[in-house]
């Protein structure tokens, strides 16, 4: 059994709130009000496979401090309708706009992260540390009925800074009164929430629920957290 944690930080997307899912329906709910297949878009599935690689790409890009928010956002389903031959710049701009309203309205969570924050509710103090957008994350928390679980919410916005540089987990420290020793950092990017907290002298859950392969040694790997219920 591990340290005697108090404070538990957890990142947001894909870790507690199933981005990948709420951004599916989203943008499903996009592709039918938009009527895309009559500009011929025939396949749902293939639409959303090229938005994944273009969004993956740009937040790329964003993380390293090449481009800007806003630019991440409409480019992301400009570049994917140009994979359909649609070179529509005014219609990348509206489905961007609408598409940043929905999403945070979306409220699935992965699996057994609600019960686990219940689990840890009375023992520990939760924050998040998130590398997304200030009221767009709220929103994410407020939706999905799980903003009350945490005492503190680190953005890069509010902290000036993005994960993995240590910068904002010693932030994240300084606005919590937590101590290294003391805290643990749960998220699902190895190099970014996992290799963050290490280098800032953090213990770290890897949530890893599709089991990647890597050589990294995180001090925990879950692939359900089901699984931390017996660690926290
Ligand atoms: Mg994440």
């Amino acid at each position: 059994m591990g340290k005697a944690y108090k404070h538990l930080f957890f990142d947001l997307d894909h870790t507690l709130w199933d981005f990948d899912k709420n951004s599916e329906l989203t943008l499903r709910q996009l592709y039918n009000e938009y009527k895309l297949w009559e500009r011929g878009i025939n396949d749902f599935d293939v639409f959303f496979k090229a938005y994944c690689i273009h969004n993956d790409k740009l937040w790329e890009r964003f993380r390293n401090g090449y481009i800007k928010r806003e630019e991440l956002r409409w480019k992301r389903i400009w570049l994917t309708l140009i994979d359909f031959k649609i070179g529509d710049t005014a219609l990348a701009h509206e489905m961007s706009t609408a598409y940043i309203e929905i999403l945070p309205t979306q409220t699935l969570l992965t699996p057994h992260s609600k019960e686990l924050l219940e689990h840890c509710k009375d023992r520990y103090v939760m924050h998040l540390i998130t590398n997304g957008f200030e009221t767009t994350q709220w929103l994410k928390m407020q939706y999905s009925g799980i903003a009350s679980y945490f005492t503190e919410v680190i953005t890069s916005e509010k902290s000036n800074c993005l994960k993995p540089k240590r910068e904002i987990f010693d932030y994240a420290l300084k606005a919590t009164g937590a101590e290294c020793d003391s805290s643990i950092m749960i998220g699902d990017a190895l190099e970014i929430d996992v290799m963050g907290a290490l280098n800032a002298g953090w213990d770290q859950v890897y949530y890893n629920p599709t089991k990647k392969a890597h050589d990294r040694k995180p001090t925990y790997e879950i692939s359900c957290f089901s699984e931390l219920m017996k660690v926290f």
